[in-house]
Parts: structure tokens; C-alpha cells; sequence
């Protein structure tokens, strides 16, 4: 191996090390602070129906409303069976989640 082939794997070995201590460093600062979880009353849910309560007018609300109305009940959900919003939640209803295969 010649002085540049060494030079880069002593870099990509430092590179690597840098990785695994930003990971472990990453682990310990959600341990210290985990992410927050959707609940019911939160800012999200009140910004949520905020948005959705002014897409109204003097007919009644609008399609957006109903859009928005869907993405408030499926926030509550996820408040309610305490999922993260970043895994899947619903009520079965129309998915195919919940499908056994054969
Ligand atoms: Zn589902």
C-alpha cells in the first residue's frame, strides 16, 4: 500500500469512528430527550383544527375542510393508541393492514 492508499484509509477509518460516535452520541441525546408524541390538546391538534376551521364559508365548509378534518381524526388517533407518527395507524377501515396473507 503507498503513502496515498494509506492516507485515505487512515481517513476512511476516522470517517467511520466519526459515524459510530455521532450515532452513539444521537442514541444518548433521544434517551435524554425522546421525541415528542402526538396527544390530544397538544399545538399540533389545536394548529390542526385551526387550519381546518377556517375552511369554511357562508355555504358551510369546503372540501379542504373535510381533508383537513381526516388528517385531525388521524392525528388524534395516533394520540390515542400512543403510536408515533412515523409508524403506521388506522381503524382497519379500507386498509389492507390488518390483511393475513394465505
Ligand atoms: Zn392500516
Amino acid at each position: 500500500m503507498n503513502q496515498p492508499d494509506q492516507i485515505l484509509a487512515a481517513m476512511a477509518c476516522v470517517v467511520s469512528a466519526a459515524a459510530v460516535l455521532l450515532a452513539a452520541f444521537l442514541t444518548h441525546c433521544t434517551r435524554i430527550r425522546p421525541e415528542p408524541q402526538p396527544a390530544r390538546g397538544d399545538a399540533v391538534e389545536q394548529w390542526l383544527r385551526a387550519q381546518r376551521d377556517v375552511h369554511s364559508d357562508k355555504y358551510g365548509v369546503t372540501p379542504a375542510w373535510f381533508i383537513l378534518d381526516d388528517l385531525l381524526n388521524l392525528y388524534r388517533l395516533h394520540a390515542d393508541t400512543a403510536t408515533p407518527l412515523d409508524q403506521h395507524c388506522c381503524e382497519g377501515n379500507g386498509c389492507d393492514c390488518l390483511e393475513v396473507a394465505p
